[in-house]
């Protein structure tokens, strides 16, 4: 049964084996690539220091 995937953003109907339309994945990289990467980092570091409980 063959049966479509439906974009995590804006619920569009999109090929199966994508999460996300074509639209919302040109404006994901867009609003990544404004953030710098030290803010992801700043992220992981607090992940971390929550999993090792400190
Ligand atoms: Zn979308």
């Amino acid at each position: 049964m063959m049966r479509n995937n439906r974009c995590v953003c804006c619920g569009d109907i999109i090929p199966k084996g994508r999460q996300v339309c074509a639209g919302c994945e040109y404006r994901e990289k867009q609003r990544l690539g404004y953030k710098p990467i030290s803010y992801w980092k700043q992220i992981l570091y607090i992940i971390k220091a929550k999993l090792l409980g400190r």
